[in-house]
């Protein structure tokens, strides 16, 4: 072990060739440390402040390797928008794996680190205002209770890169529970063998999953057990309100973990219609449709197993469709638990559905904030020159409060039920926005640092909050983001 404390070995590597190739992160000049998550490098057993130490500088930007290092960058492939195509880590370095003493295993990610032999035309490397994005929605999500991948430092290489514009080099070290992909499974049907395929199956199934032993089919159980996890972390997005904008097969994770930040953003006004990223013309991947997506994703993640749960043929078929049917019942409960927490409500009656469609339908139709709705409703703050004062709110109100009354639970009990449900703090949009700008643009990190300090636990409902609850002045309807590299 090594002062910082790492604990690193390669599994990733005992999968058949096909699967990866050894490639070495390319030095930059002059790294420097821009952020480093402290708490998470705890919960990793790591030192910060050997971290942060010229010698782990040099690791986190790629220079120097930490012991019991084998990097590796992943072949995947992928449809992006529909499209199957072949891709594969372009520029991102897998160093390892970081065992932790209770015998969990961390990939350790260099995402900017340099080229592969998946880049095709890309120079390997990112800018900085991107991977401080990735960052800052990383950690709110995490913040948020919704499984994620996390970030642990942001380096800057010293190196100018060419966008656009001349940008600022930069170095992300990703921590995930790994970066098994759907797509890695697509590649891996499409290239492999039926042997590569099964390795990679039962690779996955051995690093994160338990009871597969006592299956029936250990194949259908992977593929049931994917549906389940994804059902939650989907229906945890619809209930923050977050878009993640580039949901293709490549960017869906086998844990569960969300992943890969790149034209994501929070939704302000409700809306099933939000999208925010300028290559998503037809609205594929908007708020409304991540379930569906989720499902048709999941229906290629099904394809790829077809062989090893039995055959190719229409029983096998049958079986698999019908698993993957079961995510709209799994999302559906799932979402109706967290939209019944939203509203304090710990028991479950038939009716309660119509009251969050209504609820729903109101704030659509007043187009209001999604966050704030909640918020204000947790914390029984009206203002009723806004559409808290219509009619028709009112009448909705009551309905809600004689609902409550059927609950067991005290007023405090339900006001806590309710914050623990309802974030008062989002990144918003424009606050995410100005935190990057000042970073890149002024080197000032202690806006994005005072964001992150808020985001950690947006369920505090903490004084520090209040500067951050505000919407936008102008309706953010027309914010568009980029896929950012
Ligand atoms: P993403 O949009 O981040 O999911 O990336 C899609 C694909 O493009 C992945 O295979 C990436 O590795 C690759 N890619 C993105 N940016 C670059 C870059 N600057 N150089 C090489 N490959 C890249
Ligand atoms: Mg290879
Ligand atoms: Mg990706």
């Amino acid at each position: 072990m090594s002062q910082i404390g790492w604990n690193l070995e390669q599994t990733y590597t005992e999968l058949p060739e096909l699967f990866y190739s050894h490639v070495e992160p390319n030095p930059v000049k002059d790294p420097q440390l821009v952020f480093l998550n402290g708490n998470l490098a705890q919960q990793l057993g790591l030192e910060p402040y050997v971290l942060q130490s010229d010698e782990g500088v040099q690791q986190l930007a790629g220079n120097v390797l930490p012991e019991g290092a084998d990097p590796i960058a992943q072949a995947y492939g992928g449809h992006q928008f529909g499209n199957f195509t072949m891709l594969g880590d372009g520029r991102a370095h897998l160093l390892g794996e970081h065992v932790l003493s209770d015998g969990s295993r961390y990939d350790i990610q260099l995402k900017g680190a340099g080229a592969t032999p998946y880049s095709r035309g890309g120079d390997g490397r990112a800018a900085l205002g991107p991977m401080l994005r990735e960052y800052m929605i990383s950690e709110a999500l995490h913040g948020l209770g919704v499984p994620t991948n996390r970030s642990l430092a942001v380096t800057i290489t010293g190196e100018a890169i060419q966008r656009d514009a001349p940008e600022i080099g930069a170095v992300l070290t990703r921590v995930a529970n790994s970066h098994i992909r759907v797509g890695t499974f697509q590649y891996a049907r499409q290239f492999g063998s039926y042997d590569d395929l099964k390795a990679l199956a039962d690779y996955a199934l051995e690093r994160h999953f338990t009871g597969y032993e006592e299956a029936d089919n250990r194949y259908l159980f992977l593929l049931h057990e994917v549906v389940k996890r994804q059902a939650k972390t989907i229906s945890q997005w619809q209930l923050v309100g977050f878009v993640h904008g580039v949901m293709n097969t490549d960017n869906m994770t086998i844990s569960g973990e969300s992943i890969d930040y790149g034209p994501c953003a929070f939704m302000n006004t409700y809306n099933q219609e939000t999208v925010f990223s300028s290559i998503d013309f037809y609205g594929r991947y908007k708020y409304g449709n991540q379930p569906k997506i989720a499902a048709w994703n999941l229906a290629r993640f099904a394809e790829t197993l077809l062989l090893l749960i039995g055959d190719e043929d229409d029983e096998t078929l049958r079986k698999a469709e019908g698993v993957v049917h079961q995510f709209f019942d799994y999302y559906h409960d799932e979402w109706m638990k967290g939209m019944r927490l939203k509203l304090g409500l710990q028991t479950s009656q038939a009716d309660d559905e119509t009251l969050i469609d209504e609820l729903l339908t109101l704030m659509k139709e007043n187009e209001a904030d999604f966050t704030n709705t909640f918020r204000d409703l947790t914390l029984g703050k009206f203002d009723e020159s806004t559409w808290f004062g219509t009619e028709d709110f009112k009448a909705w109100y009551q309905k809600w409060q004689s609902r409550l009354e059927s609950e067991e639970a005290t007023k405090e009990q339900i006001e806590a039920v309710m914050k623990r449900a309802n974030p008062s703090v989002i990144p918003r949009n424009h606050q995410v926005e100005a935190a990057i700008q000042a970073a890149d643009e002024e080197g000032d990190l202690s806006v994005m640092d005072d964001l992150l300090r808020v985001l950690a636990d947006p369920y505090a409902y903490s004084e520090a909050q209040e500067a951050y609850v505000d919407p936008p002045e102008e309706s953010d309807d027309d914010y568009v983001t980029y896929c950012g590299t």
